[in-house]
């Protein structure tokens, strides 16, 4: 290691945070003048190691935090304690991604050891503290803890200004779009596009948040069974979440249909490019409504209301709820509808240009030079 290099933390432990720091680590390895180390917690294991093979990134500090039936609150304080000790280091940077309790807990522990915190994708609001929760109070905090903000878009950037944060924000695109360049392969091949019936189209969807489980989720495999039972050229292809409670319920209501696919979560590798290779997306995630209009796929988000009110507005996504008429009716609209789909499918995608990560690499190393 040299000497003078910036010493930088990166902290995660989620599935969307991995797939989203990869590309920033992988340009930060290679850029002179920092030194990244990289810690994982763990707060979804075995879908975080699938990530980091696919990068081919190797942990430095690897932390098991997960816990049977753990609430949020031991979550976050376990967090807390187990990071700790590896913030003792003399790092000159910690890194957090988002919004998600490892993000909060890394903040919150590099501002106890009075180091500098950075957040990739910094700013995004829906200005609802339960919706998404906890992530939206998880980022309001940390971007108060915050600094050095990397938003995404011009609106995250005028959002944290508005909150008096107008000091080191900076627009670098959104980090995700990088992966994209990592993930997507021309002659790609899975089992699973096999069983797709040439000439059909694949719905492709994804459902997994705490404010849809019970019946809001219902509702959505309800119609969504509907949809693809009362039409031969639809299949669904759905990599179900492993929580239980989302899991039953999907083997439950949407098994045993022969044009309903589901699957155990998808390698990001195969999930982007199955994705690119479908017709439409549902999806309540956050990270996928970014990507798919990379993509040139519409997407009808299982949501009130959006953190990325950008693609709204670039007429790539579509807020539909979770309500089971609403979810029949807009997705027959987009499958009956080809003068309104392909308005969506070709909406500019506004979340970046696939070269964030180089940006908050040059933003690091000017912000060090200066002090
Ligand atoms: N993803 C994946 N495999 C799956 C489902 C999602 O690789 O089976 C990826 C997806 O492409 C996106 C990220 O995981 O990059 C989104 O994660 P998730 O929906 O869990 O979280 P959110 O973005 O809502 O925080």
């Amino acid at each position: 290691m040299e000497q003078s290099s910036v010493r930088v933390l990166i902290v995660f432990g989620t599935r969307p945070e991995a797939i989203k720091m990869a590309p920033l680590i992988k340009t930060l390895q290679k850029t002179s003048g920092i030194n990244p180390v990289v810690c994982v917690t763990g707060q979804h294991q075995e879908m975080l190691d699938q990530v980091l093979n696919d990068f081919d990134i190797k942990p430095d500090i690897i932390l098991n935090v997960m816990r049977n039936a753990q609430t949020l609150a031991s979550l976050t304080a376990h967090l807390v304690q187990v990071l700790e000790p590896v913030m003792k280091e003399a790092y000159d940077l910690v890194l957090v991604h988002g919004d998600t309790s490892t993000a909060f807990a890394a903040a919150l522990t590099a501002y106890y050891a009075k180091i500098p915190i950075g957040h990739v994708e910094a700013g995004l609001r829906t200005y609802d503290k339960y919706a998404p929760y906890p992530e939206e109070m998880n980022r309001e905090w940390i971007g108060r803890m915050t600094d050095i903000h990397f938003a995404p878009t011009p609106l995250s950037a005028r959002q944290l200004a508005r909150e008096n944060r107008k000091q080191h924000v900076y627009v670098t695109g959104n980090t995700s779009i990088d992966a994209l360049r990592w993930t997507l392969k021309k002659n790609y091949h899975h089992p699973l596009l096999d069983q797709i019936q040439p000439g059909s189209r694949m719905i492709f969807m994804t459902m997994h948040r705490r404010e849809n489980w019970g019946l809001p989720m219902e509702q959505v495999f309800r119609a969504l069974r509907e949809i693809v039972s009362s039409d031969k050229t639809i299949e669904l292809v759905f990599p179900v979440h492993p929580n239980p409670l989302v899991k039953n319920l999907a083997y439950e209501m949407l098994g045993g249909e022969e044009r309903i696919h589901l699957t155990n979560p998808l390698d990001v590798i195969d999930m982007h490019n199955l994705m690119s290779r479908s017709y439409l997306i549902l999806t309540d995630s956050g990270g996928i409504q970014e990507e798919a209009p990379t993509l040139g796929k519409p997407v009808l988000v299982l949501r009130e209301k959006t953190e990325r009110p950008e693609g709204v507005k670039a007429g790539t996504l579509r807020c539909i709820g979770t309500d089971y008429e609403g979810v029949k009716k807009e997705t027959q609209v987009l499958l009956r509808n080809e003068k309104k789909y392909k308005k969506m499918a070709a909406a500019r995608n506004p979340y970046g240009d696939g070269y964030a990560s180089d940006r908050i690499a040059e933003i690091i190393l000017k912000y060090f030079m200066k002090q």
